[in-house]
């Protein structure tokens, strides 16, 4: 799963390189830097990869998405449509920018219902935000037909599915704009970090200028720039850059195992036909970083998530967690009384508790996700694998 699991050597030669020169900063000091330019060349080498035009790093994930919400334009009472399975971090951006954050079910892909977000759209959407969670992707040829029929901005956050594609094209790249976390347990890991990426000219100049306080980076000098907008400091440093790049460069090891794990994984649960998968709408994109599998009820779920935790045997039960599904998102009972919110802002919102999203509901409380870790050898794969088996088969003939 995450890419701290495989730290070396070369994470430590690009900090090296950093530390050396003292410049931390990833603008300007040319002179001082001993010609390093990390960040510059991460947002290189990452355009390279994901064959997008343009890439603007980012201090986190989240601030790559505020990024990109407000270089779209988009700003108070707009609506954006997200999952109702999702990280807190994509309901937070969206509110942060005074926009309003409209959920919608999941289906089996654990990712947007294509007609679930058709019933969400009202006059105020501006955008969809599709979040390809757990290393795989939402049906995205549905979701541009609905964006272009309904004239609405894509904006997908693909922070935990780094490396992953959709028919060919690298998630975060079919949208208007996509995004990408590092942080710690990513798949890549800078320590810290985010990207934007597209395709879209404007999208990227305001995204670069709004990430450093509106600086036009025009020039040698910054102190002579010009600052054509308002932004905020949501840079990254040199140093996070740094183990970003040599991370980065690990990218398809760390892809070609976790598919080689997942698909021995999903070989040996495949015995056990009452066990589901997850829909995943183009399996060779998936970027193996998680295995979700369905179980029959919500009961028998819970319990085994339970059994096989007890067993030393990683795995989360999303239905249960308080930021990643909504139902147990205590955030929302206060934030009509939030007084940092502007009254129009407030009332704008949804009445989020009392939403029905039972759709949803039924998927999730019977997903079970196992974590994928880069340090197992082909032994413990199997072992394990067999392991999740028995515990399973064993717990069905006592009840
Ligand atoms: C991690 C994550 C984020 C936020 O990234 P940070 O770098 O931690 O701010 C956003 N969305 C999803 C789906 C994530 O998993």
């Amino acid at each position: 799963m995450p890419g701290y699991e495989i730290w070396g050597e070369e994470e430590q030669k690009e900090i090296q390189d950093v530390l050396d020169s003292s410049i931390l900063m990833r603008y300007n000091f040319e002179n001082l830097r001993n010609g390093h330019w990390k960040a510059k060349e991460f947002e290189t080498e990452i355009a390279r990869k994901l064959n997008v035009k343009h890439v603007q790093l980012t201090s986190s994930g989240t601030t790559a998405l505020i990024t990109a919400i407000r270089s779209l334009g988009i700003g108070a009472g707009d609506e954006i449509i997200l999952p109702v399975f999702t990280f807190v971090a994509s309901f937070e951006a969206i509110l942060f920018t005074g926009a309003i954050p409209v959920f919608a079910n999941v289906d089996e892909t654990l990712a947007l219902s294509p007609s679930a977000i058709k019933s969400a759209i009202t006059p105020r959407t501006k955008a969809i935000m599709p979040v390809h969670m757990c290393g795989a992707m939402a049906d995205m040829d549905p979701i541009m037909d609905i964006a272009k029929a309904y004239n609405l901005a894509v904006i997908e956050d693909a922070c935990q599915a780094i490396g992953a594609s959709y028919h060919g094209n690298y998630l975060g790249t079919i949208g208007d704009v996509g995004c990408y976390s590092f942080d710690f347990v990513k798949t890549v890991t800078a320590g810290e970090g985010g990207a934007v990426f597209t395709n879209d000219q404007n999208i990227y100049t305001f995204s670069d200028q709004f990430s450093d306080h509106g600086h036009d980076h025009i020039g040698h000098d910054r102190g002579a720039e010009q600052h054509p907008i308002l932004g905020l400091n949501f840079r990254i440093s040199e140093l996070h850059a740094a183990v970003g790049l040599a991370q980065w460069r690990k990218l398809d090891v760390i892809l070609n195992r976790q598919r080689l794990i997942k698909s021995k994984m999903k070989e040996i649960l495949s015995q056990e036909k009452t066990i589901g998968f997850r829909k995943i709408p183009d399996p060779n994109g998936d970027n193996a970083s998680f295995l979700s599998i369905f179980l029959e009820n919500e009961n028998l779920t819970r319990n085994m998530a339970k059994k096989w935790k007890e067993n030393g045997i990683a795995c989360a039960y999303w239905y249960d967690n308080n930021w990643h599904y909504i139902r147990k998102w205590q955030h929302f009972k206060k934030l009509k009384k939030e007084k940092w919110l502007y009254p129009e802002h407030r009332d704008l919102l949804p009445d989020y508790e009392n939403q029905d999203f039972s759709a949803s509901d039924s998927i999730i409380s019977r997903t079970i996700t196992f974590p994928i870790s880069l340090k197992w050898t082909d032994e413990e794969v199997a072992a394990k694998s067999r392991q999740i088996l028995e515990i399973l088969q064993s717990h069905k003939v006592k009840i």
